[in-house]
């Protein structure tokens, strides 16, 4: 499932490829995904142009000059192509094999000026498509709950710290809440966690403060550097370019059950355990 490197990933690649572009045509082959694309509605984004495409957690943002907001959420298996004419122009920034990805599957393709066509494919359809008023966009039920970017400044120690307090989850799970932190999910909640040597069965009210600084240093290094390498591909990821992320080269944890711990001093294994239905990776030394 994209986490928040992942969408950025996209949202980059986009930004890149369809900013000041004009919506020429839209077609909707299938409106079926987690909520049921409005046709009509998204019709009529036809002859606007884009002004500018923005992430906030996990939900890529399309703003156009009808003072209209697209909203794309990718869902578990949501893959966004970008296919252009010209090779002589496009080919180093988002040339994509369509033929990697089911025709069937595909939701809704949008062709903009300069002949960019934009594909929305979904195999298992959980992600979504929607439309909002730009202005009142902070107000919708995805957004207007969600916590702080990690990324952003507003994710610190004395944020972390007044919230911690209140909370006796374990710390993994309010890592992984939305509401305090947006963006985060399990890989790479994971991943931060190890580097941290933070046991995962800890409580959010028994970290030490100086753990707290610790925690929130890696959690920023461990996206920027999934973000560098164009995020993890784990089983359905790829950027609009259709090429894989390289970020799981990098996994110290995730997925490693059985591995010998990657820090060098330690003679520990990963072990995998389950926290609230989610599979926990943790080395059973460094993370004690
Ligand atoms: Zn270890």
């Amino acid at each position: 499932m994209p986490e928040l490197p992942e969408v950025e990933v996209v949202k980059k690649s986009l930004k890149r490829t369809i900013c000041n572009l004009t919506i020429k045509n839209i077609d909707i082959p299938n409106k079926f995904l987690r909520y049921k694309i409005d046709e009509k509605f998204m019709k009529k984004m036809v002859k606007s142009k884009v002004l500018s495409v923005l992430r906030r957690s996990k939900y890529i943002l399309i703003n156009l000059n009808n003072n209209y907001t697209i909203m794309v959420h990718l869902g578990m298996t949501g893959k966004i192509i970008i296919t252009g004419t010209n090779k002589k122009n496009y080919k180093t920034s988002f040339y994509y094999e369509l033929s990697n990805s089911k025709i069937a599957h595909n939701h809704l393709i949008m062709k903009f000026s300069k002949n960019i066509l934009l594909t929305y494919n979904d195999v298992r359809k959980f992600g979504f498509i929607k439309i909002f008023k730009t202005k009142n966009l902070h107000l919708n039920s995805h957004l207007n709950k969600l916590g702080p970017e990690p990324l952003s400044k507003k994710f610190n120690f004395n944020y972390f710290k007044k919230n911690v307090k209140k909370r006796k989850v374990y710390l993994k799970d309010l890592l992984m809440n939305q509401k305090f932190i947006a963006g985060l999910g399990n890989i790479y909640v994971n991943e931060a966690i190890f580097l941290s040597k933070i046991n995962p069965k800890a409580r959010s009210n028994e970290i030490p403060l100086k753990k707290i600084s610790l925690l929130i240093s890696n959690i920023k290094k461990v996206l920027k550097k999934a973000i560098m390498e164009g995020g993890s591909s784990i089983k359905d990821f790829n950027n609009t370019k259709g090429k894989n992320g390289n970020f799981q080269q990098f996994f110290n944890v995730y997925g490693k059950q059985g591995s010998t711990c990657s820090r060098s001093n330690c003679i520990g294994t990963i072990q995998r355990i389950w926290i609230s239905k989610r599979s926990t990776f943790f080395c059973d030394i460094c993370q004690k």
